[in-house]
């Protein structure tokens, strides 16, 4: 009888991940630090998934541009800065001991049909700096309004979402051990607030009254850069842990000197097939 080539891959590792994106290399990794023996397949070239990156070099042009085909800001993965419980790809990072180089970005320029627009932390003016901020630029004072409406529900439900890291959260009795530290965070929560993490995130946009059209378009494009979905397919819980982090006024965006690196860090060897 004939054995399949992952029939024989699973007699010799106790574990085989299939698709090398960050979720699976985050897998394997973790399953790697506790032991097992792990293969990593992945039927595309290179690994990475959404976040790999190719190198392109130009006749008559010195040097290489360095291309992302995904993800090219990350959150709270400088190595310099505290870890935040609810930052699952920071956990991993941690627990396996591995540190990325970063460059911490304070603005990046924005290119839309409405003009030119230098994103700051304050991009929507609930910074009280006495500048006007793009959104206000954009959408006038009732788009200031509104995402100082925004901001203001986001406070509760970003507290909510760090209450309990992913990492803690098991389907096996052992979940009491990992859980409990965390769950005396609870009693400072509105239960109220925790239902809405599993929200859409137009659902709260909807309660803080967020109408104007390029505010929305602007969440609308956060949202698929973190989910690939609008703020209609994008659950809360993503939003409040992205947006504390994003707006926050001592904020910096990491940038991950190159995103090839943050698959070697994951410590893993592809196969391809
Ligand atoms: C354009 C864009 C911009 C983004 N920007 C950001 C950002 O700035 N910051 C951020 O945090 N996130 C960003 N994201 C989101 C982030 O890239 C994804 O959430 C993350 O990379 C998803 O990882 P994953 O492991 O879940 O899935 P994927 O990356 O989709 O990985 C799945 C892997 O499995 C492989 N595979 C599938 N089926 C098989 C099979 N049968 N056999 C072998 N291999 C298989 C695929 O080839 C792929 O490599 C962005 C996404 C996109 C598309």
């Amino acid at each position: 009888m004939t054995t399949t080539p992952l029939e024989e891959m699973r007699k010799e590792y106790d574990v085989v991940v299939v698709g090398s994106g960050i979720g699976g290399l985050s897998c394997a990794a973790i399953l790697a630090l506790y032991g097992n023996s792990v293969a990593v397949l992945e039927s595309h070239y290179a690994p990475g998934g959404a976040a790999h990156g190719y190198t392109v070099q130009k006749p008559g042009i010195d040097g290489k541009f360095q291309f992302d085909t995904g993800p090219s800001f990350f959150s709270g993965l400088n190595p310099n800065i505290r870890a935040k419980s609810s930052n699952p790809l920071r956990t991993i990072l941690d627990a396996i001991g591995e540190q990325l180089e970063i460059i911490p970005y304070t603005t990046f320029g924005l290119k839309f049909p409405e003009g030119d627009l230098l994103h700051t932390t304050n991009f929507g003016g609930h910074n009280n700096a006495s500048d006007i901020s793009p959104l206000e630029q954009v959408g006038g004072p009732q788009a200031k309004e509104e995402w100082k409406r925004l901001m203001d529900q986001m406070k509760p439900l970003e507290k909510a979402v760090d209450a309990m890291p992913t990492a803690a959260l098991r389907g096996d009795l052992s979940a009491l051990l990992t859980a409990a530290p965390f769950l005396k965070n609870f009693a400072t929560l509105n239960p109220l607030e925790n239902l809405k993490l599993t929200a859409p995130f137009s659902k709260i946009l909807d309660q803080a009254e967020v109408n104007t059209k390029f505010t929305r378009n602007w969440i609308d494009l956060l949202c698929f850069c973190l989910s690939g979905l609008s703020s209609k397919g994008t659950i809360t819980a993503e939003m409040a842990m992205m947006m504390g982090e994003f707006y926050d006024s001592e904020a910096t965006m990491d940038c991950v000197s190159n995103t090839n690196y943050l698959y070697s860090f994951l410590g893993l060897c592809c196969s391809s097939f």
